[in-house]
């Protein structure tokens, strides 16, 4: 498990196909993620964003291809052990409600056998990494705010110490000033962890702005891959402008008073 593995595990697809109902809804040729390096996938709603990190953390299953994490693929009986390499946290945290805000992070370390003073001592790192005061720990999930049930779904991600980090629109329902809060704790996480990143999102700002390296996808595939500005300078086909351009990145210039 995590403290024994050298933590540096990368992801690859490879001719990764997807279909739903007899309709293809990804279809990936080859996608690598470097061991401790960050890529931020992005594309508009309905793209395959989810079901691509979905047969990553194994929860689909691919009608053809290849998932590799550190070089293992996944398979039936490879799932639980690459899953807890993994952390994944989604667009509304996934919470159990019915559990306090501590008993999630816990969750599995228990299931696990931890001694409650490791788990203790794990929970204390994560809850100053996380910035999340001690005693929010006790409360439930609705009884938090939207922003602090991200951290703590961080949290609870990070709690086995995985190589794999995997974010679904962490921040997306959350109100630009706390958004914008946990965008720069995100990437100071990051970039203190060294951890191997896929982080989806439909906001290019964000995506520019949390990596150095973005994936853009549109219908189930990637288009083209590179830095925000060479998205912008050199962009592998028309779409990849127009989404640019809807965001209205390229008319920020224009909105500075003079
Ligand atoms: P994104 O996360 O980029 O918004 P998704 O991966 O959720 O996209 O969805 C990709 C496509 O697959 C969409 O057309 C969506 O409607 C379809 N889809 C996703 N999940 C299912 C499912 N369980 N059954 C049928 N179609 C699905
Ligand atoms: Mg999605």
């Amino acid at each position: 498990m995590g403290a024994r593995l050298p933590a540096a595990a990368g992801i690859d697809l490879q001719d990764v196909q997807k279909i739903y109902d007899g309709v293809k809804a990804l279809d990936i040729a080859l996608l690598r993620v470097e061991p401790r390096s960050t890529l931020a996938l992005i594309g508009p709603s309905g793209c395959g964003k989810s079901t691509l990190l979905r047969l990553v953390v194994g929860l689909l299953t691919p009608e053809r291809g290849s998932i590799r994490i550190a070089g293992t693929p996944m398979r039936p009986e490879t799932r639980l052990e690459l899953q807890r390499r993994m952390g994944y946290v989604i667009q509304e945290g996934g919470l159990f409600p019915h559990l306090t805000a501590a008993e999630n992070v816990a969750l599995v370390a228990r299931d696990l056998g931890w001694p409650d003073a490791r788990i203790g001592a794990r929970i204390q790192e994560l809850l100053e990494l996380t910035q999340i005061p001690r005693e929010l720990l006790d409360r439930f999930p609705a009884q938090i705010s939207g922003g602090q049930r991200q951290r703590v779904a961080l949290m609870r991600a990070l709690m086995l110490d995985p190589e794999v980090l995997l974010l679904d629109e962490p921040l997306s329902s959350l109100d630009p000033m706390i958004r914008s809060d946990l965008q720069r704790d995100l990437k100071q996480v990051f970039g203190r962890l060294r951890k191997t990143v896929l982080f989806v999102t439909h906001d290019m700002a964000e995506a520019a702005f949390i990596s150095g390296e973005i994936a853009i996808m549109n219908r189930g595939t990637i288009l083209q891959r590179g830095s925000f500005q060479e998205l912008v300078r050199n962009p592998a086909t028309p779409f990849v402008t127009e989404f640019i351009r809807a965001q209205r990145l390229l008319d920020a210039p224009n909105l500075t008073p003079t």
